[in-house]
């Protein structure tokens, strides 16, 4: 049975860990030629080495999505071989201090979150914009439950900002680009156990207890568990949705 990528090339940025990764392995797994997009080359070849040991297809290229020329230079480089047909924005930071605390280190935390998990996203999408309206692709950008709420994850005002923005920035696009075919969603993760917040989880266990108090399916999410709504949301399962949110939170908003 073909797989329901079969035939797409996907860029994944922050493909080389955590969530970034289960969705490369997901991708490769139902057909698509996946190129991993990384600033940490080791972490993107350690995915090149999971999918292509699983008989996938996979390519790593270094990236800082925050370095608005390399997009561009890595956009046209991958098109050399091929547009690409889905990308997903992944790639994502947080640190969590008071806003209140050192201004020096706030304004720091402002802008390297902002820069990052925002501006990065525009600028990857940009660079492939062209690549993106020709194959009527689909694009996926990784918000959060803090893409709406501000609750149990506290000291993190510009990570709450980012993702506000990255909603906005999906309904945006979606509304912009919906006449050139390519759709435009956004999955919104709980608690995901990735190395985002691996020092966050073992330091302040009674923030996750609270976390879980807050997720009727009572458990921190893995990796696979916003696979299965990335390969959704890429495949023409979701051929007339554009523009959403689907959360992957184990019920957190709900409730
Ligand atoms: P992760 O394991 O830390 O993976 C993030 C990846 O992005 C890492 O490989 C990281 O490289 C890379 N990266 C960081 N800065 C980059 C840059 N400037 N350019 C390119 N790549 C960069 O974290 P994750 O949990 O999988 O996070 C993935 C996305 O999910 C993020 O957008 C995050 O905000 C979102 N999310 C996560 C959770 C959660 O609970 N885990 C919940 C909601 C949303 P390094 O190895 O060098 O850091």
């Amino acid at each position: 049975m073909a797989g329901l990528l079969e035939g797409h090339v996907a860029a994944v940025t922050g493909g080389g860990s955590g969530i970034g990764q289960g969705i490369c392995q997901a991708y490769a797994r139902e057909g698509a030629r996946v190129i991993v997009l990384d600033s940490n080359p080791a972490g993107a070849e350690e995915t090149v080495g999971l999918v292509t040991a699983a008989g996938g297809r996979a390519s790593s290229m270094r990236l800082d999505v925050t370095d608005r020329q390399a997009c561009k230079a890595v956009a046209a480089e991958i098109a050399r071989g091929g547009n690409i047909s889905i990308l997903v924005n992944n790639a994502g930071i947080n640190r969590r201090n008071p806003i209140t605390g050192d201004p020096i280190a706030v304004a720091k935390d402002w802008d390297d979150i902002l820069s990052i998990n925002l501006d990065g996203m525009f600028n990857v999408t940009h660079a492939f914009l062209d690549q993106l309206r020709a194959t009527k692709g689909r694009v996926v950008n990784i918000g959060s439950i803090q893409s709406f709420v501000h609750v149990s994850w506290p000291n993190s005002a510009a990570y709450t900002t980012s993702k506000h923005g990255v909603l906005g920035f999906t309904r945006a696009l979606a509304a912009e680009l919906g006449k050139d075919g390519v759709r435009v969603n956004a999955i919104g993760p709980g608690m995901i156990e990735t190395k985002i917040n691996a020092e966050a989880r073992a330091k302040n266990p009674d923030m996750v207890a609270n976390v879980m108090r807050h997720t009727p399916l009572n458990r921190p999410g893995k990796p696979e568990d916003i696979a299965g709504p990335a390969v959704f949301l890429a495949s023409d399962m979701s051929a007339y949705v554009t523009g959403c949110i689907v959360m992957a939170d184990g019920g957190f908003r709900t409730v």
